[in-house]
């Protein structure tokens, strides 16, 4: 499954974090989490929407998606040069499937900071520049096999185009620019560079570890966003959220509206994780379980059954969808069917997010 790699510089409030998203003791009730390894921790992904189905199809029980998240320690300045640490941690993050900077912007005298002091324009800069260090490493170990494999056959267009695409990723990256940050409005297309496993193709995702009283500057949070946009960014005080996992359910939702939230900033880390992965789900309900299913974007109804069973794909026939907003309105499935509003769809169709589905298929 995906993953998203946490990454920051010391004293950033990342073990703070991964602690609190590891026993989010609030949440076990709903939602299924494990420890797979000491880093790797999996996370239930928030859906108000199963809560609705399982009260309709008076299901047993409620399973979400859930999203992966997986603690990298270790960056420094000097990543890219390859020692020891460093070089952990960079095939760490080529493993990971997105990349959550954890930023640093509560000021505690009694927390060091690594730089000496708090300023989070320059922490992310110290992390891209490792990472488009590392790419351009990468690049400049791939181009003279690519030139040479270009040059060999000048009628071979995907040598040739991938050895153009190199080029023009590297002049971005000598910029200072990330990928994922600049390659679609510089045209450069990602795809043909596949092979060399870049890091900053990844999508970034931001969590800014801010104190109580600043995560109510809206001012400030507005400058944040802005540096990181379009990556999504996330605000969140790491004490709280670990005081809130140890929390029950009301006890959690009574102190988050107390500081005027509705959603944690592990919930949100969670949903928009998801989302950053490239991820979607479409549903099922019955009296045993109202489940969320994990599926890419873009993904068809036979690969949405293969989701739930490889034998649901191969022996796929048609898949009966109805809306999630249409099923809610309609009251019932029967009276959506009643209604018009359940669709027989076929093996191009490409799902929808919240498509409550029933597969058709032999075996
Ligand atoms: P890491 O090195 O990035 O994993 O950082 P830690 O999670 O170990 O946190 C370093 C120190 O900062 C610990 O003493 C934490 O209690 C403290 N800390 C973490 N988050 C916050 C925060 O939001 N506010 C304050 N004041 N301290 C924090």
């Amino acid at each position: 499954s995906l993953s998203i790699g946490i990454v920051g510089l010391p004293n950033v409030g990342k073990s703070t974090l991964f602690n609190a998203l590891t026993k989010n003791d609030a949440l076990a009730a709903n939602y299924p989490f494990a420890t797979i390894e000491p880093n790797v921790g999996v996370v239930g992904v928030p859906d108000s929407r199963l809560d609705v189905l399982a009260r309709m199809y008076d299901s047993a029980k409620v399973i979400p998606a859930t999203v992966t998240f997986v603690d990298i320690a270790g960056i420094v300045s000097g990543a890219s040069e390859g020692e020891g640490l460093g070089n952990q941690f960079l095939a760490n993050i080529r493993e990971s499937d997105a990349i959550c900077q954890v930023i640093r912007v509560f000021g505690d005298s009694d927390v060091t900071h690594v730089a000496g002091d708090i300023r989070p324009e320059r922490d992310i800069e110290t992390i891209n520049t490792e990472l488009v260090l590392a790419d351009l490493q990468t690049l400049d170990k791939a181009l003279p096999r690519l030139e040479k494999e270009a040059k060999r056959n000048a009628q071979d267009k995907v040598a040739q185009h991938a050895l153009a695409e190199a080029r023009r990723a590297r002049d971005l990256l000598d910029g200072g620019t990330p990928l994922s940050a600049g390659a679609q409005s510089a045209g450069v297309d990602i795809e043909a560079l596949r092979e060399l496993h870049l890091l900053t193709v990844k999508p970034f995702l931001y969590v800014f570890n801010l104190d109580s009283a600043e995560l109510a500057d809206t001012a400030l949070r507005a400058k944040l966003s802005e540096l990181v946009a379009p990556a999504e960014a996330i605000f969140l005080d790491a004490k709280i959220e670990a005081e809130l996992a140890e929390l029950d359910a009301d006890e959690a939702a009574e102190l988050l509206e107390s500081m005027g939230q509705t959603e944690s900033g592990l919930d949100q880390l969670a949903r928009v994780g998801f989302a950053t992965l490239g991820l979607q789900t479409f549903l099922t309900a019955g009296p045993k379980e109202a489940r969320a299913w994990t599926i890419r974007r873009g993904a068809t109804a036979p690969e949405a059954a293969g989701a739930i069973h490889t034998d649901f794909q191969r022996g796929f026939i048609k898949a009966e969808v109805v809306a999630y907003d249409e099923l809610v309105a309609a009251g019932s499935h029967a009276a959506a069917k009643a209604a018009g509003r359940v669709r027989i769809e076929g093996k191009d169709y490409v799902m929808a997010d919240g498509d409550v589905t029933e597969f058709r298929f032999n075996v």
